[in-house]
């Protein structure tokens, strides 16, 4: 391709909106161009890098049995109503009325449409197992769209189905696509890892995230340094270790929860693991057996867990951290120690609701009877669900909110003053430095990219969508499903978070949009005839190659060729031509030298082998 004719708007400067370095350099590389917040078009250098990636996955997934097919994107809202999702999306979903008032949805996924697919023509377990796939568009109405490609409303997606007699099938299913993603993750160029997943929305019984690692990931993942155990934070557990508890070094605390919510918007950093010295009689081996009266002592002003840490010489481990929320309109509390994190994830997934969200300051004294700052779990209204982190119930001569403004209460002794906690389950966020669940180790937190993640959804859909077959003995069953998903579009924003430099994009060889990139310099029609002979030899040779034949100075082709990060430049100049040369760049390394004219076709080929 001749770069005279091609078109790639190139910015030099970073565009403001931009805040990750794969929104702006795909922005500033001409790859892509927003239509508005999160809706993308791809133009043409962009949309060579999304179908490598596409034909990556299309052959594994070829490869691995899988068959391809197209969905529609305009799906009926009769099938989300009979699986049950189209309340569970919420506004997510772009939904909207045909003229002769039939509702429907632009399709965030498709499972629904799979049911309905083998519902009517699936018959005996002789029919199954098969799996089918799409590359294909999808949307969601993201609340904040940003970060370009990493989150859009409108992005292309692999979607696969699997569709299996029982759960032994399913399993080996989920394995065989579990090995296609590392396949296709490997060919992408990308260091990916795989993670232990929340199955959220999805339902099912397992799921795996595969996660790029990325300073600018969204998702915070926990590895074990000792095993091989690693998770989504939003799934994550640490062991259970109540008596040598440290505050992680790095802790930022959580800016997603309400400045107002009781004792919260605190960070504990570099707080003391346990209470002062003097007071050695708060230790765990007592923590049932004390006889202390729950008490109440002024706070003035104290609403965060460091106002309390100095006024009342009290450690963070040693605070209930009472997190007010509203679950589907009913109010509900979260405990956590005063050193801890509430997990959004971990709270939602018990209470089985659909939309989580922090009280309003002003739905305090209303739904909770209480005071923002000073909400506790003692003496709650009758109605309000109180559900405690597993690490309370080992608390003793605790302190927590009154309920009154400027009021705290001591000695409060979770078993015997708060009647009314449902459950001690897992709900804080694990921290760097926490035991291992699996080995004791210890996890490290790192940031992630979600590329790939698959599901075993079991029969949820299918039970809903009377998707049924009949066994050997003639017996319906439901079918059982998995889900698989690669955001395509996601993977090429992903390789740029992490293969970039301070000049540009350094894309993986199988990802760039051109293998080669000649720039002849200078005017000269000596010049200009080599590279065009080079340029041909290269083409037929069936190579990937740009020919910079624009009107430009050197400079302007340098930092074009740098920024949209082609692997190979070779540089045609009168001087190297004089000595029959022409000088190579490898963009990954920066390592430049001259190779022979007269074998450059052949030494280009060897170069391109050898490069990653
Ligand atoms: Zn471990």
């Amino acid at each position: 391709m001749k770069l005279s004719k091609y078109y790639m708007p190139t910015l030099r400067e970073v565009p403001a909106d931009a805040e990750i370095p794969s929104h702006q350099l795909m922005l500033r590389a001409g790859m892509i161009r927003s239509l508005s917040a999160g809706i993308y078009s791809y133009l043409p250098l962009g949309y060579r890098v999304i179908r490598k990636v596409e034909q990556i996955v299309r052959e594994e997934m070829d490869r691995s049995g899988a068959l391809e097919v197209l969905m529609p994107a305009m799906q009926v809202a009769d099938i989300w109503k009979e699986s049950g999702r189209w309340e569970e999306f919420g506004p997510l979903m772009v939904r909207f009325k045909d003229r002769n008032e039939r509702e429907y949805c632009l399709g965030p996924t498709h499972e629904e449409v799979i049911a309905d697919i083998v519902r009517d023509e699936v018959r005996s377990y002789k029919d199954l197992p098969f799996n089918l796939y799409q590359i294909q568009t999808k949307v969601r109405d993201e609340i904040r769209p940003r970060f370009g490609l990493m989150r859009a409303k409108e992005f292309i997606m692999k979607d696969a189905y699997t569709l299996d007699c029982d759960e032994d099938g399913l399993d080996k299913a989920y394995q065989n696509m579990y090995d296609a993603y590392v396949r296709v993750f490997e060919r992408c160029g990308l260091d990916t890892r795989v993670v232990e997943a929340d199955s959220g929305a999805m339902g099912g019984s397992g799921s795996h995230e595969f996660m790029v690692l990325a300073d600018s990931g969204e998702d915070d993942l926990a590895f074990c340094s000792e095993c091989d155990y690693a998770a989504n934070v939003e799934r994550a557990e640490a062991a259970l270790e109540i008596s040598s508890v440290s505050p992680a070094a790095d802790n930022p605390a959580d800016s997603s929860l309400a400045a107002n919510v009781s004792a919260e918007a605190s960070t504990v950093a570099d707080g003391p693991a346990e209470v002062s010295a003097g007071n050695s009689d708060y230790s765990p081996a007592e923590a049932t057996t004390s006889e202390a009266e729950i008490e109440k002592v002024h706070t003035p002003d104290a609403t965060t867990i460091e106002d309390l840490v100095d006024m009342i010489e009290v450690s963070p481990g040693k605070m209930i951290k009472t997190m007010a929320y509203i679950a589907d309109d009913q109010p509900v509390v979260a405990l956590v120690r005063g050193d801890d994190q509430l997990n959004e994830v971990k709270f939602r997934n018990y209470l089985g609701a659909i939309e989580l969200r922090p009280a309003h300051p002003d739905e305090f004294s209303e739904k909770f009877g209480s005071v923002a700052g000073f909400i506790g779990p003692v003496d709650l209204p009758e109605n309000i669900r109180i559900v405690a982190d597993r690490r309370i119930q080992e608390l003793d001569k605790a302190v927590t909110g009154a309920n009154e403004k400027d009021y705290h209460l001591v000695n409060v002794n979770p078993h015997r003053d708060i009647a009314k906690i449902e459950a001690f389950t897992e709900l804080r966020t694990v921290q760097a430095g926490d035991p291992c669940p699996r080995c004791g180790g210890s996890l490290e937190i790192k940031s992630g990219i979600e590329v790939g993640h698959i599901f075993k959804l079991g029969t949820k859909y299918s039970s809903n969508m009377g998707a049924t077959y009949l066994d050997e003995n003639g017996k319906a069953q439901p079918i059982v499903m998995g889900s698989y998903g690669i955001g395509i579009t996601r993977v090429a924003a992903a390789a740029v978070e992490q293969h970039h430099d301070d000049r540009g994009i350094v894309w993986p060889l199988p990802l760039a949009p051109f293998q080669i990139i000649i720039l002849p310099l200078g005017n000269s029609d000596e010049v200009d005839w080599a590279a065009e002979e080079l340029y041909k030899e290269l083409q037929e040779a069936g190579l990937e190659v740009l020919l910079d034949d624009r009107d430009e100075r050197a400079g302007v082709k340098f930092n074009d060729a740098e920024l949209i990060g082609i692997p190979l430049r070779i540089t045609i100049g009168s001087r190297s031509l004089e000595n029959d040369e022409f000088e190579v760049q490898i963009r990954r390394t920066g390592k430049d030298f001259n190779i022979d004219r007269s074998s450059a076709c052949s030494k280009i080929e060897k170069l391109l082998e050898e490069i990653e």
